[in-house]
């Protein structure tokens, strides 16, 4: 049996006596009664002593009704208090529980074994409005932390859109310019990329996690997402020997989804399967395939690069926490936002993600979507990124 600490704030000795005998009467040895007669002792004793509760006298030499509860409150913290009240006090009462009281009891009209369910019961309703209080007070901190990556990403983007255009349009101009420069200019422009990767994930990841459905919902020219995802792409092939290959089957695949987010999939499987291959072959898939008599979709980006550990395969996926052992090295440390964005995207799309790897051969990752839905499909609660990380 659970041990309680239960101070009674009464200054008439034989209603502490009565109390006392009560809880005797009924054997409740688990319960350790303190007495004190104001609201200043109460204060201290309170202070000292871990106590799981209060029962308060509303008369006190110190304070009286209502006014008892509140000074009482403020010194009690954070502990359960039931208010004694005299027989006809009942709007005193009431008023009180709606202050904050956790319940009333009426002297005279109570035994020891509705005094010990009512201290129980009001232990137990505390504990969960301190749960709930907290669970909010989290929310509102994941959501303010939504909020921030969203106003981020798009302060970012801006600048970020310039600093491209105008390193991309020098680029196109490269023969006049010294050849070294032309090598930094490659870099800045390399950085630009893989930094507006991060913001268009950040950006994503708040937008999935705000469950509101922006889906732009439509037919997908698969050809045309794997295209413009491969030139998003080149420019983080500058310094590796990789060749990009891409093949569609049927050619003129179409199905439905949502084309953007597909293209934000392609580029976040293309841009890992670039940093972790330095030379060797990157294939572009998409194709379609039947199951159990339904179309589905497959993509594949397949790489010949260093692969990935059995362990790390399987902690893929989770936001931020990923360079917790993960990532491995630092010269590809990540967010690990990328994958956990493409799971939330497959899963929308009616599907899943899966990967296959082998240390020093390379690794596929697979999306299998649905090819027909006819919108998006909701995102499941274990699949919310920026809370899975918070976990
Ligand atoms: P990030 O790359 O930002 O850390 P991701 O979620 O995209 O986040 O990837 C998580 C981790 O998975 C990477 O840090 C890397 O260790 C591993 N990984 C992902 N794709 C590949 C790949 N194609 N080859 C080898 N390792 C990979």
């Amino acid at each position: 049996m659970q041990r309680i600490l239960l101070l009674l704030v009464e200054d008439n000795p034989a209603d502490i006596r009565l109390v006392k005998e009560m809880l005797d009467e009924i054997g409740a040895s688990e319960v350790q009664l303190r007495s004190v007669g104001s609201v200043s002792e109460a204060g201290a004793k309170l202070t000292a002593e871990p106590f799981d509760a209060v029962l308060l006298d509303l008369t006190l030499p110190d304070g009286r009704g209502l006014e008892t509860l509140e000074k009482i409150r403020g010194s009690a913290a954070d502990r359960p208090v039931i208010v004694l009240t005299g027989l006809g006090d009942d709007r005193v009462a009431l008023r009180a529980v709606q202050d904050g009281a956790q319940d009333y009891l009426v002297k005279g009209q109570f035994d020891g074994r509705t005094l010990l369910k009512s201290v129980r019961y009001a232990i137990e309703r505390h504990r969960a409005e301190i749960v709930e209080r907290e669970r909010r007070s989290l929310e509102s901190a994941l959501g303010a932390m939504d909020q921030l990556l969203a106003v981020l990403g798009h302060e970012l983007r801006t600048p970020l859109a310039s600093l491209r255009l105008l390193s991309e349009y020098m680029l196109k101009h490269e023969a006049k310019i010294p050849s070294e420069y032309g090598r930094y200019l490659h870099s800045i422009n390399g950085e630009v990329v893989r930094m507006t990767d991060l913001v268009n994930n950040l950006l994503e990841a708040a937008r999935l996690d705000s469950g509101v459905s922006q889906w732009q919902w439509s037919d997908v020219d698969a050809h045309k997402v794997c295209a413009d995802a491969l030139e998003l792409l080149h420019p983080l092939l500058d310094g590796t020997r990789v060749t990009l290959g891409m093949n569609i089957d049927p050619p003129d695949l179409h199905f439905s989804g949502d084309p953007a987010a597909i293209r934000r999939l392609l580029v976040n499987l293309g841009s890992n399967a670039i940093k972790y291959t330095k030379q060797g072959r990157i294939d572009f898939s998409c194709r379609r395939i039947d199951r159990s008599g339904e179309p589905w979709i497959e993509i594949a980006v397949k790489d010949t690069g260093r692969g990935i550990p059995d362990g790390v395969a399987r902690r893929l996926g989770t936001a931020f926490a990923v360079n917790a052992g993960v990532t491995g090295s630092s010269d590809t440390g990540g967010t690990g936002l990328g994958l956990a964005i493409c799971k939330g995207i497959v899963a929308v799309h009616g599907g899943w993600l899966s990967v296959a790897s082998e240390v020093g051969k390379g690794s596929t990752f697979t999306a299998t979507l649905r090819a027909d839905l006819t919108g998006p499909e909701p995102l499941p609660p274990d699949l919310k990124i920026i809370r899975e990380a918070a976990t």
